[in-house]
């Protein structure tokens, strides 16, 4: 009989070398056939509640599976219903197309267990994590006061600059923020977490071209402040999810500088675009925000999350942020060794870094700089074939990989909500035949077509055929419309 000291057996959680192996090669090989399907795929799928329900409901088993088999379940019945966002004609909302290397650096990452909360937890890659954010650091031209740390998303990164914008303000009770009416509702959502009461996010209008107007900011501001109420932040946009649109960035830093407002760029959707030459002169001005968000699983090719927050006095991060337990009293290795959970809401992170460091060390920084170009330029390819075209009009032109455009044959007896009904049955036939996945929006109130080209797998072949079916489903639809 052996006594439960001399039981060597492994633990019921652990597998063999050769097993994690297999494993490890058959996950593989399922995500590299998805990828190379991808094409001949729909660029999307969904289901009802109802239907997903009859496929993945039970109680949680109690005896272990098959390993491949619950592996082949998730990679046939789980991972394929959804939006295939890294499709070459996923046009919907921001779509995302990871590089491999990035996704194996978040395998790597995970294979690894870092905790990127701490110097003392991670040093290395609070290292790597300094490096990264100072290749972003000198592409937005911030000096080297900037820093900044990874996040899940634009959300989460508006968020943390927002506690330091009101910790800056000194944490007035009667806050306002001020945004755009094109902004991301990230930033109502995150003014709110910070304590600043809904009817105080005032959403200031914007012009023909969809950018903040300065006479309204002005003429808001001033009223609250005779009001009582204490501005904490004016947002503006370097990229707005909508149409594409830049807000007037040097104008309202030099507004924030003479008010002492805090200036905060949601660049969360355009922010690479630094990388490119259109990009660094639409952003003129991007380097004078205190805090900027961007997204690098967005136009930086990496998988979700991969977002980051910028400051350019990164102590002013800090001063908002960082708390001193006594339980990581050990973790001090003082200055110039930050611990990355002093620097926003997580203290648990994964080493998010590591996907943008891979990427970019394997392909090279011009290999990024042409594809973000690529989706500019393919942006500006649809605008002219929807100038040029008799039953579609531009709503609003091609701007940093966005174009939006209506139905609108030229002498139409139909009015708005006609063309509207119309417009939505032409996108629904578009997204139904599989011909690729699109999303719309409204602009001033009126419904449009939305194209978000960003894949650097996208062609012009794609985004043509995109557009001709378009041509035709609206041909189709008017004519059943037709008084
Ligand atoms: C995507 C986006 C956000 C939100 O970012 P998440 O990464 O989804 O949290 C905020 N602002 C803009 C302009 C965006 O495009």
């Amino acid at each position: 009989m052996t006594s439960p000291m001399e039981d060597m057996s492994r633990s019921d959680l652990e597998l063999s070398p050769e097993r994690m192996l297999e494993l490890a090669e058959l996950a593989s090989r399922l995500i590299v056939e998805r990828i190379q399907g991808l094409d001949a795929e729909p660029a999307w799928r969904g289901g009802s509640r109802a239907e997903l329900e009859a496929i993945m409901r039970e109680d949680a088993p109690e005896e272990g599976r098959d390993a491949e088999s619950v592996i082949r379940r998730a990679a046939k019945e789980i991972l394929p219903v959804a939006g295939r966002v890294d499709h070459p004609r996923f046009f919907a909302f921001v779509p995302s197309s990871p590089t491999w290397p990035g996704v194996l650096a978040d395998y790597m990452a995970a294979g690894h267990n870092i905790f990127q909360g701490t110097w003392l937890g991670a040093s290395g890659p609070s290292q790597l994590e300094i490096v990264v954010i100072d290749w972003f650091r000198d592409w937005i031209g911030y000096p080297e006061t900037a820093g900044g740390l990874f996040t899940s998303g634009g959300s989460a990164a508006s968020l943390d600059a927002f506690v330091a914008a009101r910790e800056h303000a000194g944490a007035p009770e009667r806050a306002t923020v001020y945004m755009s009416d094109q902004s991301h509702t990230a930033l109502t959502r995150a003014a709110r977490i910070v304590g600043v009461r809904p009817d105080n996010v005032r959403m200031v209008p914007s012009d023909e071209r969809y950018r903040l107007k300065m006479d309204d900011l002005l003429r808001m501001v001033e009223k609250d402040r005779a009001a009582g109420f204490t501005p904490i932040a004016v947002c503006g946009n370097a990229g707005a999810t909508n149409t594409g649109a830049v807000d007037p960035l040097d104008h309202i830093a030099d507004y924030c500088a003479e008010q002492d407002v805090w200036f905060h760029v949601d660049a969360a959707y355009g922010g690479f675009a630094v990388l490119t030459e259109m990009g660094k002169s639409l952003f003129s001005g991007l380097e004078r925000a205190d805090s900027i968000a961007m997204d690098a699983h967005k136009w930086l090719f990496q998988p979700f999350e991969a977002g980051c927050l910028m400051v350019k006095d990164v102590r002013r991060l800090e001063a908002a942020f960082s708390v001193r337990p006594e339980y990581l009293q050990d973790t001090e290795w003082g200055r110039d060794h930050p611990n990355f959970g002093d620097r926003g809401l997580q203290l648990s992170r994964s080493f998010r870094a590591l996907k943008i460091w891979m990427s970019i060390q394997t392909f090279g920084l011009a290999a990024f700089r042409s594809a973000i170009a690529r989706g500019i330029e393919l942006a500006e390819r649809a605008e002219a074939y929807v100038r040029a075209s008799d039953i579609l009009e531009i709503a609003n032109p091609a701007s940093l990989g966005v174009v939006c455009f209506r139905v609108c044959p030229r002498q139409t007896l139909l009015d708005d909500e006609r063309i509207e009904e119309v417009s939505e049955r032409v996108q629904a036939r578009v997204i139904e035949t599989g011909t690729a996945m699109m999303s719309s929006t409204r602009l001033r109130g009126l419904y449009s077509l939305r194209l978000c080209i960003l894949n650097y797998n996208t062609t012009w072949g794609d985004v043509e055929r995109t557009l001709a079916a378009i041509e035709r489903f609206a041909l189709d639809e008017l004519e059943a419309a037709a008084p």
